[in-house]
């Protein structure tokens, strides 16, 4: 068997292709948040983590382009040598500031975050315990640690609880949950997860990527929703959603960030955030303190769209938060779904598995504060119509 043998035998992708619905890989021509321009045409964008529309946001826009001019395109070096700027430092004292912790560390990306935070703090002989709905950035720190992985089944407390039990008491635990979960749009019962966390001697981490911005006061994330920011004890976030940036931070407290900062990998072998990305999230923190309206109205789209589809007939699973999926089933199904959507206009992500389980397949949408009503309006009366054609509902 030759290394590349499986790539000349791998089919899967090219018969999708073939069928007319591969949906991936598709280049955008011109986008403002809400809509963008594929071949010429304009589609209504559900398919964005761009939660708060910031990345069209004068000030977030000015904040970046001003970046460029006085420090150049990139600071070719790790935050570790030569690539730590002030302008970093200072996104770090005003993002631990913001979710209520005593220090953060900023990393090139949400996934390096992850990655280097999980993988440095989890040695031999530690545990590391997961919802079976977690990220992948998450299930690849846990992987890169020396330390064991164990799962638990999604928001199932009985289920932590018997996984926690088992564990030998004097083992290091860090439990780490995604705080919304990124296909669901659902949340994770912190009030539940804290107390079992305390019984068993377990550090909780909460991966904020899709929270920030979203939830709790001005958008502080899950531990702020549920008032538990001190009982949380470390708060992941990313800078490629709410944010409309590039990049990821960890906060906790100071030692244990300290320790990070000199252990994690990913942060000490890549290149630093360039200036650009740190401007634009220190402009988007900005928006994030003055604007509390943002994300009240994308709630409110939210809560509005769905209703609009569960009026339909479509499930939305356990969806609480501006991330819808809608539940199809099957592969093709959704393929044809996810055209037929696309062909009339609307933007949306399919999902498949082995990102969800086998026949569980869906259509994930997610809102934009600056969708307008008229905006919502199109895309509801276009899934009805696309729906009842492909007879999905
Ligand atoms: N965590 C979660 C829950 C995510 O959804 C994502 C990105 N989809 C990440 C981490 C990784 O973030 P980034 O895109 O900034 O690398």
């Amino acid at each position: 068997m030759g290394l590349f043998d499986k790539c000349y035998s791998f089919t899967r992708a090219k018969e999708i292709m073939a069928m007319g619905v591969y949906p991936y890989f598709i280049p955008l021509s011109d986008t403002e948040g809400t809509e963008v321009t594929i071949d010429g045409r304009k589609l209504v964008m559900i398919g964005s983590n761009n939660y708060l529309g910031l990345t069209t946001h004068p000030k977030v826009r000015q904040a970046a382009i001003e970046a460029v001019r006085k420090y150049g395109t990139s600071c070719t070096g790790s935050r570790f040598l030569n690539g730590t700027l002030y302008l970093h430092k200072q996104l770090e004292e005003e993002l631990a500031d913001f979710v209520g912790k005593e220090a953060a560390l900023v990393f090139s990306t949400g996934y390096q975050t992850n990655l280097g935070t999980i993988s440095a703090l989890v040695g031999k002989g530690d545990l590391v315990i997961t919802d079976k709905e977690d990220h992948a950035s998450i299930i690849d720190g846990c992987r890169l640690s020396y330390g064991k992985m164990l799962r638990f089944r999604h928001n199932d407390m009985a289920d932590l609880e018997r996984v926690l039990k088992r564990c030998d008491p004097d083992q290091g635990k860090l439990v780490v949950v995604d705080g919304i979960f990124s296909m669901g749009g659902d949340i994770a019962p912190l009030p539940d997860i804290v107390p079992l966390c305390k019984k068993y001697d377990a550090q909780l981490m909460v991966d904020d990527a899709h929270s920030v911005g979203v939830l709790g006061e001005n958008g502080r994330g899950t531990a702020a929703h549920f008032g538990m920011t001190d009982d949380v004890d470390l708060i992941m976030g990313t800078f490629s959603k709410s944010f409309a940036s590039l990049g990821g931070f960890i906060a906790g407290d100071e030692p244990v960030l300290h320790y990070i900062q000199h252990h994690a990998r990913s942060l000490i072998f890549s290149a630093s955030m360039p200036a650009a990305c740190v401007a634009a999230c220190l402009a988007a923190l900005e928006v994030m303190r003055t604007e509390p309206e943002r994300p009240k109205r994308l709630l409110a789209i939210a809560d509005k769209m769905r209703r609009g589809y569960q009026e339909m007939g479509y499930s939305t699973g356990h969806s609480e938060t501006p991330i819808i999926p809608i539940m199809i089933g099957g592969d093709t199904a959704t393929f044809l779904m996810w055209r037929a959507l696309f062909d009339a206009g609307v933007y949306t992500n399919p999902v498949i598995p082995p990102a969800v389980p086998p026949n569980k397949s869906l259509l994930r949408t997610s809102y934009i504060a600056t969708h307008t009503d008229e905006q919502m309006g199109r895309v509801l009366m276009l899934f009805e119509q696309v729906g009842k054609g492909v007879g999905v509902i």
